[in-house]
């Protein structure tokens, strides 16, 4: 008997959590952990599960949910779309109210100049067209050798050919053939990493190293240089004020395009619309999804400046284009979306709740499995350790962690193999966070330092 139907989805969490494991491939499962969390509904910074338990979701799912769960409003905006126009593309002189509406809307809010947007579906994809735009961007004004991109380990920037090429973890390289060519790595700006550093300060030391990275591959090789403005992966690494202005400048200098990953950034989780006016600077490319729609429907949007979007547009056009780019349901689910995070303060309120969690979060330095708190905004981790000193990792990783504070203490939240890694809806209030730092508190002072 085929093992799905011998256990079809039953009202019940065990019902369904048989037959997800008899149907369902899930990413990051090894094939040992037999058991699932069931989730069936939703509602603000709350998730219940298939047994009508109640967990905290401070995780925003992926770094997504910025306005929270159950938001009907949401709702109501694609169903009205749907019963007019479900969808259509963007391909061609085709064109459709709802897109053009988002994407002046989005021209009116992104930093500095970037007035030019091209839709997707999520944030790989938006990658993989940045980084086409920045190739052909080079290629279309005589230079088409410039096709190195220089990235850095430790960035995450989707699982495609070529934002999984510039994506520094070896995990999403080994095994797969080879990954995308001219793609060089940098050292992050992650202070707690000092090993890294060989004592130097870390923007001297990435700024040395990206100038002779640019001098040995040759500036004329290279097109574009992608990061995150904030690191999200790593958890919530915040480079140092000077860095990413110093390298702007730099690459400016050589004629090397920026393209900032905003995928996680982006929509307030940083306490401002996009974390380029964080860091203090202007990308000639950002990329930004997830809180684009607040995760209710896949969508993503590529911010181009003028200079950029003029020569890839030219007089050939840009060729490449996704089946859904400027899909009007997903327009006018970002468009109901912008207006609840506007109309709610809810970047002020990412920077509000977020300094008082953060200041909750670091009083569990007194513990001592936690070595670091760091982040800003509702882009938070709390870095763990076996030991404070040699700043080691837990032998045991984190991943127990995270089991023990949904099971324990009814929190979601994501983990990393050094961090936790707290991106909660940016709804979070006060109170989340008071609940959120004792349920830590009360898992995190039972966590044993020698693996277990
Ligand atoms: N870029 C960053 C910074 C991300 O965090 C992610 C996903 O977590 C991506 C890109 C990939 O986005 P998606 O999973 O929508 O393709």
């Amino acid at each position: 008997m085929n093992p799905a139907t011998a256990t079809a989805p039953g009202a019940t969490g065990t019902g369904l959590a048989a037959a997800d494991r008899a149907t369902l491939i899930h990413p990051t499962l090894p094939a040992h952990r037999t058991d699932r969390t069931v989730l069936v509904s939703g509602s603000g910074c709350r998730v219940t599960d298939a047994a009508g338990r109640e967990y905290l979701d401070a995780s925003a799912v992926l770094g997504v949910t910025q306005v929270g769960h159950g938001r009907a409003e949401l709702a109501r905006a694609a169903a009205e779309q749907m019963t007019r126009l479900e969808y259509f593309h963007t391909w061609g002189t085709v064109t459709n109210d709802r897109a053009v509406e988002l994407a002046t809307r989005l021209a009116g809010l992104a930093p500095g100049g970037l007035r030019r947007t091209y839709f997707t579906s999520g944030g790989a994809e938006g990658n993989e067209i940045a980084l086409r735009m920045a190739r052909l961007h080079h290629h279309r004004r005589g230079e088409p050798q410039r096709t190195w991109i220089l990235a850095r380990t430790m960035g995450y920037h989707g699982i495609g050919y070529g934002s999984g090429g510039v994506s520094g973890f070896p995990v999403y390289h080994t095994g797969f053939g080879p990954s995308m060519p001219d793609v060089h790595f940098l050292t992050p700006p992650h202070p707690y990493r000092r090993e890294l550093f060989s004592g130097a300060d870390v923007t001297e030391f990435c700024l040395a190293e990206l100038r002779e990275s640019i001098e040995r591959i040759g500036p004329e090789r290279i097109a574009a240089m992608i990061g995150e403005p904030v690191m999200g992966g790593i958890g919530a690494v915040v480079p140092p004020a000077d860095y990413w202005p110093r390298v702007a400048e730099l690459l400016r200098s050589y004629g090397i395009l920026l393209i900032l990953d905003e995928v996680v950034t982006g929509y307030g989780r940083t306490g401002h619309w996009f974390a380029a006016e964080h860091v203090g600077v202007v990308p000639d490319i950002l990329v930004t999804a997830k809180g684009l729609t607040s995760g209710y429907l896949p969508h993503g949007a590529v911010l181009v400046s003028d200079e950029v979007a003029d020569t890839v547009t030219g007089e050939q056009g840009f060729p490449v284009g996704y089946t859904y780019t400027g899909h009007p349901t997903a327009c006018a689910v970002a468009l109901a979306n912008l207006d609840i995070i506007e109309r709610e303060g809810l970047a002020a309120n990412a920077a509000a709740v977020g300094a008082h969690l953060k200041d909750g979060l670091t009083r569990l330095l007194d513990l001592p499995v936690v070595a670091e708190v760091r982040g800003v905004g509702l882009m938070l981790a709390v870095e763990l350790t076996s030991d404070k000193e040699a700043r080691r990792p837990l032998p045991q990783g984190t991943t127990e962690v995270a089991d023990a504070l949904r099971e324990q203490a009814g929190i979601i939240l994501r983990t990393n193999p050094y961090a936790l890694v707290i991106n909660p809806p940016l709804v979070f209030t006060r109170q989340d966070a008071g609940l959120l730092v004792d349920g830590l508190r009360s898992v995190l002072s039972r966590v044993g330092l020698d693996g277990h």
